[in-house]
């Protein structure tokens, strides 16, 4: 087969292979150049998502709360059971089945649309041309009329807690721990430290979080963070802001961590200790000198509001440039990418995309919070509607958190939303589309809503903004 390509795409993550099957669909030749492998050597599609991402913890999300659910909160609804067990093993086994699964579905998605996978490292070289080194060392060019960059992001790792991959561990072997640790600590309180601590709080473990910032989830709209700190506390995360870890070592089989905040030096002793500060661009060793791309400081690749690179017909997409490192706006930004490749005048909507922390409750966003819109003068009005006063929220017996909706004060536009709650995550999608057709809250205030749902707290909400809500006293707007 000829190694010349419409396109190729580097990385096969929820960037690169939407990109590439969306390429192939609009009759693109195209490869997809991915290095990772399985324990067998084999090529595992999927990147991080798939393999050691949102779909693995989502795996483990979901068994450790059906286990928390069964202990704790059954009995409310007349059933008991006793002392329930849970089976790590079969936890991991479920979860290494639906990455199988699912990574097993790209590569079927490739053949059937004719995408080329290819193993091996790519570097971008001058010229469109992309030189692959494959596991034995084997080293082969493709050209290409066009590359799509999408090698993605690796956990940052810091001095004072280096992985081991045995007491002091990263997000992916946080994914294997065979036993519950009895003491767990957490450095970084962010995404993926509340839901990895959140997984294994479930499961019995004792959870102390070290966070460095003194403010908790600070991206967050302040409220919701607020409320949702006062949740995680009862759930008996234990979360520890302004604190920074000087030191992690291993001592007897433990992990002995020092640790500075505003009241001193302390130290504690925990089984494992999982390091989540943060990810950085996957951007290392993947250029030529003279590729014609750029790195910023941080080493993402600079790229314009169209995702192309200073290099001409080289794109790049997804965690390894500039926004939010989530998988769908990766994928997002890769269709945009390859149907401006096609000649269309595609565009992304940076303002309207959703992000989720998947904790119970979760938490989820679109758009400005409050603090963004105070910082930058926009007058605005807010309505809240708590889940206590949602009646399927309630027959669910889940009752915890609220939706708030924020518009601007004279145009009614929605300009952000805020959720913590049951479902938060698929709440939140029906504000990002009706953001994205440009809606008011009272257009949304005027739409019907399905009784009894989760989403007319949604409505509510939207009611809110004006002090029109109907199952909730209102309060005067500011
Ligand atoms: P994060 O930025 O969300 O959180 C890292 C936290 O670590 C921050 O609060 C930071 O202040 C803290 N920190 C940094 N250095 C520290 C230190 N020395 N001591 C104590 N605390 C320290 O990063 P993450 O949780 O690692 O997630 C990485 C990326 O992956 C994020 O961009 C996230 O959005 C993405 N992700 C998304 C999802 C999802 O969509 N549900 C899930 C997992 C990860």
């Amino acid at each position: 087969m000829s190694d010349k390509y419409d396109l190729v795409v580097i990385g096969s993550g929820p960037a690169g292979y939407v990109a590439a099957i969306k390429a192939a669909q609009l009759g693109l030749k195209t490869a997809c150049v991915e290095q990772w492998l399985d324990d067998k050597d084999k090529l595992q599609l999927g990147g991080t998502c798939l393999n050691v991402g949102c779909i693995p913890s989502k795996a483990l999300l979901d068994s450790s709360y059906k286990f928390a659910e069964v202990r704790d909160d059954l009995s409310v609804h007349g059933i008991s059971v006793k002392n329930p067990k849970f089976d790590v093993a079969a936890m991991l086994a479920r979860k290494d089945k639906i990455v199988t699964q699912l990574t097993g579905g790209i590569a079927g998605l490739f053949k059937h649309n004719g995408v080329t996978a290819i193993s091996g490292k790519a570097k971008v070289l001058f010229g469109t041309k992309v030189e692959v080194t494959d596991a034995k060392g084997n080293v082969k060019e493709l050209e290409a009329s066009n590359i799509i960059i999408a090698a993605g992001s690796l956990p940052v790792n810091i001095p004072p807690a280096p992985i081991d991959n045995e007491y002091i561990i990263d997000s992916t072997g946080a994914l294997e721990l065979t036993e519950i640790p009895a003491r767990l600590g957490v450095i970084g309180a962010g995404v993926i430290g509340l839901e990895l601590g959140s997984v294994w709080r479930r499961l019995g473990s004792e959870v102390v979080m070290l966070e460095a910032l003194d403010d908790f989830l600070p991206m967050m709209d302040l409220q919701i963070s607020k409320e949702a700190a006062k949740v995680f506390k009862k759930q008996g995360l234990d979360i520890r802001l302004g604190a920074r870890v000087t030191n992690a070592e291993v001592k007897d089989g433990s992990v002995v961590v020092t640790y500075s905040s505003a009241d001193g030096e302390h130290t504690e002793t925990f089984d494992k200790l999982i390091v989540a500060v943060g990810r950085k661009p996957n951007s290392e060793g993947l250029f030529a000198s003279d590729s014609g791309v750029t790195l910023d400081e941080r080493g993402f690749i600079y790229v314009n509001d169209y995702c192309e690179t200073e290099a001409p017909h080289v794109y790049a997409v997804g965690d390894i440039v500039r926004g939010p490192m989530l998988a769908h706006k990766g994928s997002e930004e890769g269709v945009m990418v390859v149907e401006r490749i096609m000649g269309e005048q595609a565009q992304m909507n940076y303002d309207c995309i959703p992000s989720v922390i998947y904790t119970h409750p979760e938490i989820a966003a679109v758009g400005r919070t409050e603090q963004e819109l105070i910082a930058d003068g926009v007058e605005y009005k807010t309505g809240v509607f708590p889940f206590a006063a949602s009646g399927r929220a309630l027959a669910a017996n889940d009752p915890q958190g609220m939706v708030k909706m924020i518009a601007h004060a004279e145009t009614d536009r929605i300009l952000g939303c805020h959720i913590l709650g049951a479902s938060a995550a698929d709440l939140v999608q029906q504000v990002v589309i009706a953001m994205e057709f440009g809606s008011s809250a009272e257009d949304l205030a005027l739409t019907v809503f399905g009784h009894p749902t989760l989403s007319e707290a949604v409505h509510e909400a939207a009611l809110a903004v004006d002090g029109h809500a109907i199952h909730i006293a209102n309060r005067k707007k500011r």
